[in-house]
């Protein structure tokens, strides 16, 4: 199935090393001919480029979205060299350590405004930067990354949920909100896969090897299937849909017991 996705320009935000599921949704978007951008943290900058020499002409600039003025500067740069963008991936996450181990009941006021910002405000201030590009284009695709942690309570996951609540809530306002511009919001649910990230989540072992154990298809996800998902997502083929959760799970969480 062709998704007409060449020659079309996305920025993905979240690559750290070959096991981010952001490089396996850039990956996707590469292979259908899409032009990418990379954004990185300052400490993964000497990986990021390394992946990055196997694009075609990539624009890579570093992002924290903590740092208003980066967040900024991402998109009057891709501005400037694209003059408009049609896809957005959203990729990325952050709670501090001692808040994804012990008690939820512990957890800290500072912990919880860390990993609700870094999580989930980031998406609706990336959305913000990137709508009039978005809307140069006609509209586009913005896309983020959840997990069911959201809305059951998984060990170990404890701010995260709530910050993944928050990201999902979001993703329903911002489609409502930019969808008469003609860009429409989703998230991907995955189940537990093994990137650096899920290995800051004390209970990630239990949860990784329970779903494969469990889930419908008694495994767990390939990072070129969230890719390819990712890839529909973004191409009108997917033109329907906005403000949705799309589960990706191998069957989990359409079990009872
Ligand atoms: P990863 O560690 O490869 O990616 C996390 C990314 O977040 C990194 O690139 C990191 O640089 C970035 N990040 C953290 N703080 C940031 C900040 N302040 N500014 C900019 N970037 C920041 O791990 P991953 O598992 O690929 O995570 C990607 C997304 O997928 C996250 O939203 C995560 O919650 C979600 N997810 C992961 C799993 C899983 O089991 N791995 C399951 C469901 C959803």
């Amino acid at each position: 199935m062709d998704l007409g996705l060449a020659g079309k320009r996305a920025i993905v935000l979240g690559v750290a090393n070959r096991r981010s599921i952001a490089w396996a949704i850039t990956q996707a978007l590469g292979a259908e001919g899409m032009r990418i951008a990379l954004t990185y943290q300052e400490r993964m900058e000497d990986g990021v480029r390394q992946l990055a020499e196997m694009l075609d002409d990539p624009i890579l600039l570093p992002c924290d979205v903590q740092r208003d003025e980066e967040v900024a500067a991402v998109f009057r740069a891709i501005d400037e060299r694209w003059g408009g963008l049609d896809t957005v991936v959203h990729s990325l996450a952050f709670a501090p350590r001692e808040a994804l181990e012990g008690d939820f009941v512990n957890t800290s006021r500072e912990a919880w405004a860390t990993a609700l910002d870094i999580s989930a405000y980031s998406l609706v201030h990336v959305a913000r930067e990137a709508e009039p590009l978005l809307t140069k284009a006609g509209g586009g695709s913005i896309i983020t990354m959840t997990y069911l942690g959201s809305e059951r309570a998984m060990p170990g996951y404890n701010v995260m949920g709530v910050a993944k609540a928050a990201l999902e809530a979001s993703v329903r306002y911002l489609a409502a909100n930019l969808g008469p511009k003609g860009i429409r919001v989703n998230a991907i649910s995955p189940g537990p896969m093994q990137t650096l990230a899920a290995r800051g989540i004390s209970g990630f072992t239990d949860m990784y090897k329970h779903a494969r154990e469990v889930s419908s298809l008694r495994r767990t996800n390939d990072p070129d299937e969230i890719g390819a998902l990712a890839a529909f997502l973004a191409s009108h083929h997917a033109r329907g849909t906005t403000g949705e959760v799309h589960y990706m799970d191998c069957g989990y969480r359409i079990l009872g017991i």
